[in-house]
């Protein structure tokens, strides 16, 4: 039960990028914006004397602000409209019965694979872009009038980050929506070369206007977490009793390949969770032989999902369990449980959003193909 220590896609040649963004950071008439995914809290602590799955979200972010980052965000909260923008496409397909099963897309390793190995599957994997890529145009889009120079920075759990930030389709008159993606094990280095001693640094929260996620976005960062958070949105029943019931569908748990179904409108809706390429593998194998029939397949390339990313500190079976109940804690801890309770997401919606949603929040992977 060890992590992946290299990219799965094995696509990658992996830079290391923090030597351009140490003279960003240090340019005054450059804006730094940063986000930082929900896998990283949970996946940095052990390298820095803290203990491993411990959430340390409040210390990355004052961390960051120490190394001179200007305004500091959660991509929980891109992970939110990621939920809103995937459960309304789910709901449209399901009613018309059409392009099932839906595919996650927030995984740029397995959306590569797919692209790789199973062209013909790619109109079934959804157009949302992951929550790092529409969390970084809303920012583009938000900044965009300022008179500096903005420059958006993610720090990801993942190295096929790096990669997805890259693709055309994520670049605005050539220039990429995410200028820059960090590492955990390079924000570990950032972090060891600002001198910064993170055991003893005090916890600061992240900043305004895009300052509030819910634990729906932050569990992104585990196995089954997208699942559960598009099921805690297109649920009929919004009562705390509902939302535990769903934690106990069969969607959590570490497991590479996990099935649950619930039950909507009436219908029954078939649900497959699974972490690893080659499970994916032999899933769209039992799809194909007619063995078995799904409505929503979440796939994350990772064993365990972005938790144990390539880009984290390695973890053991141990560590792993440490770094869920880490996120699943956080969730439990926040008084938004679902996306649609946002008012951040909320106020996007009726605000930049209006009139952009297809431009900023989805992407024709297929046209390319
Ligand atoms: Fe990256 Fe792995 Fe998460 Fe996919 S599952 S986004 S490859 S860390």
């Amino acid at each position: 039960g060890q992590c992946a220590a290299v990219c799965p896609t094995g696509a990658i040649v992996v830079r290391n990028d923090t030597v351009k963004l140490w003279q960003d950071i240090s340019d005054k008439d450059t804006k730094v914006v940063v986000q930082i995914a929900p896998a990283v809290r949970v996946g940095i602590g052990q390298e820095l004397g803290l203990a491993d799955g411990e959430n340390v979200m409040g210390r990355i972010v004052a961390a960051l602000k120490r190394i001179g980052f200007d305004e500091v965000f959660d991509t929980s909260t891109g992970a939110d409209l990621t939920v809103l923008e995937e459960a309304g496409e789910f709901t449209a397909r399901l009613q018309k019965e059409e392009k099932l099963p839906l595919f996650t897309s927030c995984c740029p390793a397995w959306v590569r694979y797919a692209e790789l190995h199973y062209p013909q599957l790619m109109y079934k994997i959804s157009t949302c872009r992951s929550p790092m890529q529409m969390f970084a145009s809303v920012m583009k889009e938000h900044y965009g009038h300022s008179h500096r120079k903005v420059v958006v920075v993610a720090i990801m759990p993942c190295t096929a980050k790096k990669y997805e930030a890259a693709r055309d389709e994520f670049k605005k008159d050539g220039v990429p929506y995410v200028d820059y993606v960090i590492t955990t094990q390079e924000l570990i280095q950032m972090i060891r070369e600002a001198g910064i001693v993170f055991s003893e640094i005090e916890p600061e929260a992240v900043d305004m206007p895009f300052g509030a996620a819910s634990g729906a976005g932050v569990i992104f960062g585990v196995t089954g977490g997208v699942t559960e958070a598009v099921i805690r949105r297109i649920a009929d029943d919004k009562s705390v009793s509902a939302l535990r019931a769903i934690a106990f569908t069969g969607v959590r748990g570490l497991q590479g390949v996990k099935e649950a179904s619930i039950v909507l409108d009436g219908r029954e809706v078939r649900i497959a969770v699974v972490s690893g390429l080659k499970n994916a593998d032999s899933l769209i194998h039992k799809i194909r032989s007619g063995e078995k029939k799904y409505d929503f397949i979440e796939v994350m390339a990772c064993p365990g999902g972005c938790i144990c990313g390539a880009g984290q500190p390695v973890a053991g079976r141990e560590g792993r369990n440490k770094r869920s109940v880490g996120l699943y804690e956080a969730d439990r801890m926040s008084s938004i449980k679902r996306s649609e309770e946002n008012p951040i997401i909320m106020a996007l919606y009726d605000g930049l959003l209006k009139g952009n949603i297809h431009r900023l929040l989805h992407v024709d992977y297929v046209r390319k193909a």
